[in-house]
């Protein structure tokens, strides 16, 4: 059996999602499909939750434009009377339901219950579009087969569990196709639990590995891998091959290709996953598995992060930065979740570059605070160039200021602030 898993470009319209329907005809059976949220409607659904959680607004405006943006693509694909209609309202009127509890002190819990909706509408859209072209299929609530612990906003998968679950629902006993959703689950009380931004791709790779796939497949809007994100690098190359091992690298630092949980579960039961376009399915887009390794790229690959924030700490005192105190630093980072991207010490201070994410960043900073001297820069940008020369470290860094720089024997890192609106770099 094999695993699709379309992410939210692929299904952002009515037209795409005709192209999913034809893709998934042509596809062997059985088959699992696993669908993210459409298009940019997860990020609409955090603008909700900020505003309802942190501010009180009125978010009824943003809340009817995503309803418009689902209707009116099922008004595209349905006829007047179709049940998905009435399926839709009652989403809707759940998650209206949420939205109109009193928030929680839990911003990572109140999140959780309220994204999960794009997940549940689009498959329902999906499920019911694929029924109406004669490809019979049961839909799947991905939270009774994906538990987590109750770490919201990243769970942590209950694997034997989980894997229980999945073969004892995906049995196929009943239907050779099931739909289900990427990026959601839930805990062991049932309250739902998200698995990271963009986890739909992680969600796919646990359906697959839970059934020993023969493969997983990941629709995407690009034809493959590349070297660099071809709308930011002119000369960016096509990777056709990868290791595991390679891929989790250029994930872990922001390669938007693919979910970094992805790949460990596909390498612990040897399944390929295979990156391939929706829009040219015949082409053979980039192919990771365990053969691959001495294919990976030797060509420079050009990692960029946005959103970084580089949070430099010294002592009160002007005393050295003991490992004592380097153990306080991580436990406070870990209580925020944050995540340490690069970072650096010296005698006098320690320097780490995380995400910034402003929920948890402004807190996790006023507590370090509380122990050290806090300085920080927002706004930053971090590259990573892996397999580096010092032609691509010239050209990446040319006109930029570069507030930390390490390297290692494969990988090179600069923390940068552009300093001009991000042209078009030619490699
Ligand atoms: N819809 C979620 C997101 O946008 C999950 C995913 O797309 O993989 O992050
Ligand atoms: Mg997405």
């Amino acid at each position: 059996m094999e695993v699709y898993k379309f992410g939210g470009a692929s299904v952002k319209d009515a037209q795409n999602i005709r192209q999913l329907a034809e893709i998934v005809k042509q596809a062997p059976r059985p088959l699992v499909i696993v669908v993210s949220a459409m298009g940019k409607t997860t990020n609409a659904l955090e603008k909700i939750i900020d505003a309802y959680f942190f501010h009180n607004k009125d978010f009824s405006q943003q809340l009817q434009k995503i309803k418009n943006y689902h209707s009116e693509i099922a008004q595209e694909l349905f006829p007047d009377s179709h049940s998905v209609f009435n399926y839709l309202e009652r989403l809707f009127l759940r998650l209206e339901n949420e939205l109109s509890r009193p928030p929680s002190m839990n911003y990572d819990f109140d999140y959780d219950r309220i994204i999960v909706f794009g997940e549940l509408i689009s498959t329902t859209i999906i499920s019911q579009y694929l029924n109406l072209q004669g490809q019979n299929n049961l839909w799947i609530d991905a939270r009774e087969i994906i538990k987590t612990d109750n770490n919201h906003r990243e769970g942590n998968v209950d694997w034997q569990l989980t894997e229980t679950l999945i073969r004892k629902q995906l049995d196929f006993s009943n239907t050779d196709l099931y739909v289900t959703q990427g990026f959601i689950a839930s805990d062991r009380n049932n309250q739902s639990i998200s698995l990271g931004r963009e986890g739909s791709d992680f969600s796919a790779a646990i359906i697959a590995s839970a059934l020993s796939a023969d493969k997983l497949t990941v629709w995407k809007d690009v034809d493959g891998i590349y070297s660099a994100d071809p709308k930011r690098f002119s000369q960016a190359q096509k990777i056709n091959n990868l290791s595991y091992r390679e891929t989790i690298e250029l994930a872990f630092y922001g390669a938007k290709v693919i979910h970094p949980k992805t790949l460990k579960p596909l390498k612990d039961k040897n399944i390929p996953l295979y990156v391939k376009s929706f829009v040219n399915p015949q082409q053979p887009g980039t192919v990771i598995h365990s053969f691959a390794e001495d294919l990976s790229p030797k060509v420079p690959v050009i990692i960029v992060k946005d959103s970084q924030i580089l949070i430099s700490l010294a002592m009160r005192d002007a005393s050295f930065i003991t490992e004592k105190e380097i153990e306080k630093i991580f436990a406070i980072i870990n209580r925020h979740k944050s995540k340490n991207n690069v970072m650096q010490r010296s005698a006098l201070s320690f320097s780490f570059c995380t995400d910034y994410d402003h929920a948890h960043t402004p807190a996790m900073i006023e507590e370090l605070k509380n122990h050290f001297t806090v300085k920080y820069n927002t706004d930053l940008t971090l590259y990573t160039i892996r397999h580096y020369t010092r032609e691509v470290i010239e050209k990446i860094t040319a006109g930029k200021e570069i507030l930390l720089h390490q390297q290692s024997r494969h990988n090179v890192y600069f923390v940068v602030k552009e300093t001009t609106e991000v042209p078009q770099t030619s490699l």
